[in-house]
């Protein structure tokens, strides 16, 4: 399904990933940990377009896009709900859905009627965004306005998602919450590349996980596999 084969990307001269190579299987959740600044959000970046990679593959179902638009991307069937949740403050909770669906733009037919459906879909998900769905995104709790993120990743019915950290700055029983969402996207079968700084959250959902360490992959196993490592046990889960 994603395929990420000795990717290289950096910022100007500074290089941050050097041979990254990951894969994530349909249906399957695989967590990326590691320390801050290992360059986790970087390969989601330059997984989805908004950095574009030196070097290396990103294939999506067996096509190549590395190099390709973030729009185009995203229309292949890639979502990315970023760090920091990125939701657009002014708008309202439905718009910035319905912004999520209009990459799809299938404005000649049914755009309406489709996109109503996914919306319900959300709110089914996320009853809170529904009763706040007239609000003004920027006045949501941080985390509203990570399931917002969240959902209006989802409203592009992507085949995969990528969720950078989706726990960051929330408290624990938010992150909890946004937790049971992942859990029952996995239940219905989306396919999901994880960063998380909590690896011990993350593994409890992940299928496969992948520690990343100063630009690429330096561990990788089964989340059972991971908890027997020791480094992973003294670095992360101690
Ligand atoms: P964290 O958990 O702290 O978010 P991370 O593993 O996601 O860490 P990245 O955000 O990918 O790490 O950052 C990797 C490196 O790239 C860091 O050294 C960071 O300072 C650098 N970096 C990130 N964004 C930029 C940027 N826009 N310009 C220059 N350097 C950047």
């Amino acid at each position: 399904m994603l395929v990420v084969e000795d990717l290289y990307a950096g910022y100007g001269l500074s290089e941050v990933l050097v041979g990254t190579s990951l894969q994530v299987k349909p249906g399957s959740v695989v967590a990326l940990i590691g320390a801050n600044g290992a360059g986790k959000t970087t390969t989601m970046r330059a997984v989805s377009g908004l950095l574009r990679p030196a070097r290396g593959r990103v294939l999506l179902d067996g096509a190549p896009v590395q190099g390709q638009a973030a729009s185009r991307i995203a229309r292949l069937g890639l979502a990315h709900a970023p760090e920091g949740r990125k939701v657009f403050g002014p708008l309202s909770v439905e718009d910035n859905l319905l912004l999520g669906a209009y990459r799809r733009l299938p404005r000649f037919f049914g755009f309406h009627g489709r996109a109503a459906a996914d919306l319900e879909h959300v709110y089914e998900l996320f009853p809170r965004l529904k009763e706040r769905r007239r609000q003004a995104a920027g006045t949501l709790s941080g985390g509203e306005q990570q399931m917002l993120a969240i959902g209006r990743a989802l409203m592009a019915r992507p085949k995969v998602m990528l969720l950078d950290e989706p726990s960051m700055g929330l408290a624990p029983v938010i992150v909890q919450e946004v937790f049971r969402t992942i859990r029952r996207l996995k239940a219905e079968g989306m396919t999901m590349l994880l960063v998380e700084q909590f690896a011990k959250t993350a593994l409890e959902v992940a299928d496969y996980a992948y520690v990343m360490e100063r630009g690429r992959i330096a561990i990788e196993g089964t989340p059972a596999e991971l908890a027997r490592d020791e480094r992973v046990l003294a670095a992360y889960l101690g």
